[in-house]
């Protein structure tokens, strides 16, 4: 087992399965303790005028405890920021260092907030991909391990917290996840996400399958997610 807590952090119901679901149900079948963080309520996921967000919201959640189940996902932890509205506020840096805090994990997934559109260039990033990758990096540092930020958390009972390993997920990455034992588990996991669904199109498992084929392929794995690695314990302090 490379790490024995996981926490996987996103911003909508659905992401964490397009981003790393081979890599997380992988990583439970190996005995991971798996974490999800989802910060929106992915309310916003519709674009039916009969939709509402108030409609929409136990939904979405419903989808994603859906998807946490088949990939092995111990828990979830819904932040319950609004989809399509997210900024790097006060308030979400607190929420994103309470369950550092308390989970404790080994590494983080997260997204990649450089990322501002596809490599291919035929989408632009959701921002609150972008800001969900910021709060990232944020609650890494400074959020989780400094004493002076969020003492109201103390009072919780959270004590700082250095996070030892960050992987983003990113198209231009150092570190292959073979996922050949759990892509059809990401496949099953996104297919939960049954209101959105017709949202992905109709060949949605064939780019999913497509995507992670490329990935794969310049280190002859069937199958692979790509991630940008940062361990954060290294004896090497730097010359920051
Ligand atoms: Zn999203």
């Amino acid at each position: 087992m490379q790490f024995q807590k996981v926490l996987a952090v996103f911003a909508h119901p659905d992401d964490g399965e397009f981003g790393f679901g081979g890599t997380v149900a992988k990583w439970a079948d190996e005995g991971s303790e798996i974490h999800y963080a989802c910060i929106t309520d992915g309310s916003a996921g519709s674009n039916d005028p009969g939709a509402t967000r108030e409609g929409l919201r136990p939904i979405r959640k419903r989808e994603q405890l859906a998807a946490a189940k088949v990939l092995g996902v111990q828990e979830c932890h819904f932040l319950g920021f609004v989809d399509g509205e997210l900024e790097l506020t006060m308030d979400l840096r607190r929420a994103m260092t309470r369950v550092v805090r308390s989970v404790r994990p080994d590494v983080i997934l997260g997204p990649d907030p450089s990322r501002m559109w596809s490599g291919s260039r035929t989408y632009i990033n959701h921002r609150d991909h972008r800001v969900a990758g910021e709060a990232v990096l944020t609650v890494v540092m400074p959020d989780a391990p400094s004493r002076p930020q969020f003492p109201e958390l103390l009072d919780e009972g959270l004590e700082p917290f250095e996070v030892p390993a960050l992987w983003l997920s990113s198209e231009e990455g150092d570190t292959l996840v073979d996922i050949s034992s759990s892509i059809d588990r990401k496949l099953e996991a996104l297919g939960s996400h049954e209101s959105q669904v017709g949202e992905f199109g109709g060949d949605w498992q064939d780019w999913v399958r497509k995507m992670a084929k490329e990935r794969g392929a310049p280190a002859g794995m069937e199958y692979a997610e790509s991630f940008r690695t940062f361990n954060l314990r290294e004896d090497d302090e730097g010359d920051d």
